[in-house]
């Protein structure tokens, strides 16, 4: 059985004073989800102040993107270990923003799951197809090819990693793929993962929000969401744990 998972990914949101805002009203509500597993993930500059803010919450922290260097000569980046002693549980890597304004290349994304493995942490690998590929009938060849240097790169270990399928059209966008869609795109990307696949969490990202999160969870294999948008607001993000 794979336990359900959604994680909220604030991306570059947030201050000190409106973290704990909006932390205080989540955990307010929080009794109750206890059924599917939850995280936020805040910028890296904020980890510290959440995650004292979680302490004693059952909502784990976790980071946007770590480097695939261990340290050195990497001005503004942040390393896999930093992030590990600020006790993050999940690191989001290839999010389809880093691919596209940072030139993040599938490679470089397998490379950086790895770094957060060997740290301990669980690598949310991101990816995810434009309108146009999706259009061109490209969908499948383009999720292949962002998984299958992780798949070469992990081995007997990919068991261990999380995967999010955000159709890059529906980021941000208020549309939604249809379960239908995100279901066939999920069934594929467990088949392309092979004997791990049965154990691997694949969730979906791209406007999720409360009226439409039961009808996506709802599918065999949508194990749980990555919420942008709707992870700034308490109540919405509270109601879509509730619905995992
Ligand atoms: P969204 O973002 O929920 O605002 O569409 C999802 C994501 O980019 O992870």
């Amino acid at each position: 059985m794979r336990r359900s998972l959604v994680m909220g990914n604030w991306k570059m949101n947030g201050s000190l004073a409106a973290n704990q805002v909006l932390l205080e009203a989540l955990l307010a509500k929080w009794q109750g989800v206890h059924k599917a597993e939850v995280a936020v993930a805040p910028v890296s500059l904020h980890l510290a102040q959440v995650g004292q803010l979680l302490s004693g919450s059952n909502i784990q922290l976790a980071a946007q993107d770590a480097s695939a260097h261990a340290s050195g000569a990497f001005t503004g980046e942040v390393a896999a270990a930093m992030l590990s002693e600020l006790d993050c549980r999940y690191v989001i890597v290839g999010h389809s923003e880093r691919r596209q304004y940072h030139a993040e290349s599938s490679e470089l994304v397998a490379k950086k799951a790895k770094a957060v493995l060997a740290e301990g942490m669980v690598p949310v690998v991101c990816v995810g197809e434009t309108l146009s590929e999706r259009d061109a009938g490209q969908t499948l060849a383009v999720i292949s090819e962002q998984l299958s240097p992780v798949i070469a790169l992990f081995g007997a270990s990919l068991a261990q990693i999380v995967v999010a399928y955000e159709p890059v059209w529906a980021i941000g966008t208020g549309k939604t793929a249809t379960p239908e869609q995100a279901q066939a795109v999920h069934a594929f990307i467990r088949d392309q993962l092979g004997a791990a696949g049965e154990q691997v969490r694949i969730l979906y990202g791209g406007s999720v929000k409360p009226a439409n999160a039961e009808a996506l969870f709802a599918k065999t294999d949508i194990d749980g969401a990555l919420v942008g948008g709707a992870a700034l607001k308490a109540d919405d993000f509270y109601a879509i744990c509730r619905a995992a």
